[in-house]
C-alpha cells in the first residue's frame, strides 16, 4: 500500500466513501481513514437499524388493524432478539458490501484512527500517510449532559445495543432522534415518556406538523411533558430510575433513560489545533459552499460540519467536491435550498423548503397558504386511527411553491417526488395541472383550494 495519495478521507461514513469512490472514478489515487465499522452512524447506529426498527413498529400497527380489516390474528407477542438479531446481521452484510464497492472502486481502505500531523499528513496507528487533499468526514456523536446521574442513561448507540425491550422508558429531547425512538419503543409495548427542556417538540419543523405529531403521540400513549428542568437522576427503588426536576415533580420510575438531546461532532481527537484549523466553540467544523476549511487542501463535509446533518447531504457534498478537486468542475458545490428530510414517526413526517413561519419572516404578505388535515381512507375500516395533514407554502403573483410539509401514511416516499417539482421551481396552478391519483392521500396535494 502507498503512503501518498491524490486524496485521503477521514471517515468512512456516507461523506467520506462516497467522495473517495467518486474521486477515484475520476481517476484519483484515494484511501479513507475509518477506526470503527464502515458505513458511519448512518449505516450502524443511524438511519438503517432505525428504518428496520421502524418497520417493525408499523407491522405492530398494521398488526393491530388487521382484525378490523377481517384478519383473526393471534398476536403471540414480539421477539426483540429475533428483530435484533436480523438487524444486526443485515447492518454486518453492509459493512462487507462498503469493504467490497472500497475495493472494487480501487479505494485503500487504512484501518484505525486518523491524526493530523500537518496540513498533507496524517498519522494512523504509527504511521504516516501523505496526501494533495484531505476531507474530514468523521460525522459525529451523541451528545450527553453533564449532571449528576447522566451516566444512568444511554444513547441512541446504547438503544442499539440494548437485548431487551424496556417496559418503561423516559426519552428526554424532542428531536429527530427522540421522537423516532419514542414512535418505535411505544409501538412494540414500552410504556413512553417524552421529557423537554421547552415546550416545542421538532422544533424546527411547520407548526401544523408540530402539533399534528405532538396529539397523535398523545393519542397514541405517549406521555409528553414540557418545561422539565432536570437536575439529577437518582437510582430508586429496584434500581429503577428516577429523573428530578429543579422546582418540578420527580419523575418515574423507569428501566430505561434515553438522551436524545443532540450530537456532537468528531473533531477532538484530529489534533485540529496543532494544524491551526478552525472550529467553531462546539468544535463543528466551519466551511464555505464548497466545504472550503480555512486551509487551502483540507475540506469538511457531512455532519462534523454541523449544516444539514443528513446522510444524502453528506453523501451529495462529497460527491461534488470530488468532481472540482478531480473532474475540473469549479463551480461543482451543493445546492443547499430545498433539501427534503423524513422524522420516521408513526405517521412519518416529510418536509421540504421554508415552513409557514419561516416564509411570512422573508415575504410578509406575499405568502400564501394551502392546507388540509383528514383521515387517511386507510383508517375508515380501522378503531386506531392517525391524521393525515399537508401544507403548501406559496408565494408571490404566481403562487411558487416553497414549501411542503405533510405528516401521515405514506408521507415518507410521497415527498421525493414533489420535492423534485419544488426544486425545479414549480407554482401552486403546476400542481393544479396534475391529475390526481385516486383513491391516495397524496392526491391531495394537487386539490388544495
Ligand atoms: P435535534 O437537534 O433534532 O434535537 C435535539 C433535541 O434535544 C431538541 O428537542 C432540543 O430541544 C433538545 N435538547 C437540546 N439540548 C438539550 C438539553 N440540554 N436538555 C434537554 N433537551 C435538550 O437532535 P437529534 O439528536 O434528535 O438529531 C440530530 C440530527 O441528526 C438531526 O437534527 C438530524 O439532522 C439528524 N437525524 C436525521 C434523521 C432523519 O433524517 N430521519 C434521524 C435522526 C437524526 P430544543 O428544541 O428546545 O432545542
Amino acid at each position: 500500500m502507498s503512503t501518498h495519495y491524490d486524496l485521503i478521507a477521514i471517515g468512512a461514513g456516507s461523506g467520506g466513501l462516497a467522495a473517495t469512490k467518486q474521486a477515484a472514478s475520476l481517476g484519483a489515487h484515494c484511501a479513507v481513514i475509518e477506526g470503527d465499522r464502515l458505513g458511519g452512524a448512518c449505516v450502524n447506529v443511524g438511519c438503517v437499524p432505525k428504518k428496520v426498527m421502524w418497520y417493525a413498529a408499523s407491522l405492530g400497527h398494521s398488526l393491530a388493524d388487521g382484525a378490523d380489516y377481517g384478519f383473526s390474528i393471534d398476536n403471540n407477542g414480539f421477539d426483540w432478539n429475533k428483530m435484533k438479531q436480523g438487524r444486526d446481521a443485515y447492518v454486518q452484510r453492509l459493512n462487507q458490501i462498503h469493504l467490497n464497492n472500497l475495493i472494487k472502486a480501487k479505494v485503500d481502505f487504512i484501518p484505525g484512527y486518523g491524526r493530523f500531523v500537518d496540513a498533507h499528513t496524517i498519522e494512523v496507528d504509527g504511521k504516516q500517510y501523505t496526501a494533495d487533499h484531505i476531507i474530514i468526514a468523521t460525522g459525529g456523536r451523541p451528545l450527553e449532559p453533564k449532571l449528576p446521574g447522566a451516566e444512568l442513561g444511554i444513547t441512541s448507540d446504547g438503544f442499539f445495543e440494548l437485548d431487551q425491550l424496556p417496559q418503561k422508558t423516559v426519552i428526554v429531547g424532542g428531536g429527530y432522534i427522540a421522537i423516532e425512538i419514542a414512535g418505535v419503543l411505544n409501538a412494540l409495548g414500552s410504556k413512553v415518556d417524552i421529557l423537554l427542556r421547552g415546550d416545542l417538540l421538532l422544533r424546527s419543523f411547520d407548526p401544523l406538523i408540530r402539533e399534528t405529531v405532538r396529539e397523535q403521540m398523545q393519542q397514541d400513549g405517549i406521555n409528553i411533558h414540557s418545561n422539565i428542568n432536570l437536575s439529577t437522576v437518582t437510582l430508586g427503588k429496584n434500581d429503577n430510575l428516577v429523573m428530578v426536576s429543579e422546582g418540578g415533580p420527580e419523575l418515574g420510575v423507569y428501566d430505561c433513560l434515553i438522551w436524545a438531546i443532540g450530537r456532537i461532532p468528531n473533531t477532538d481527537q484530529l489534533n485540529l489545533e496543532g494544524i491551526d484549523l478552525i472550529c467553531d466553540v462546539r468544535g463543528f467544523i466551519p466551511v464555505d459552499e464548497y466545504q472550503n476549511t480555512n486551509i487551502e487542501n483540507i475540506y469538511a463535509i457531512g455532519d462534523v460540519t454541523g449544516k444539514a446533518t443528513l446522510t444524502p447531504v453528506a453523501i451529495a457534498a462529497g460527491r461534488k467536491l470530488a468532481e472540482r478537486l478531480f473532474a475540473g468542475k469549479v463551480d461543482s458545490k451543493l445546492d443547499h435550498d430545498n433539501i427534503p428530510s423524513v422524522v420516521f414517526s408513526h405517521p412519518p413526517v416529510a418536509s421540504v423548503g421554508l415552513t409557514e413561519p419561516e416564509a411570512r419572516e422573508q415575504y410578509g404578505e406575499l405568502v400564501k397558504i394551502y392546507q388540509t388535515k383528514f383521515t387517511g381512507m386507510y383508517h375508515a375500516m380501522t378503531q386506531h386511527k392517525t391524521k393525515t395533514a399537508m401544507k403548501l407554502v406559496c408565494v408571490g403573483k404566481d403562487e411558487k411553491v416553497i414549501g411542503c410539509h405533510i405528516v401521515g401514511h405514506g408521507a415518507d416516499e410521497m415527498l421525493q417526488g414533489f420535492a423534485v417539482a419544488i426544486k425545479m421551481g414549480a407554482t401552486k396552478t403546476d400542481f393544479d395541472n396534475t391529475v390526481a391519483i385516486h383513491p391516495t392521500s397524496a392526491e391531495e396535494l394537487v386539490t388544495l383550494k
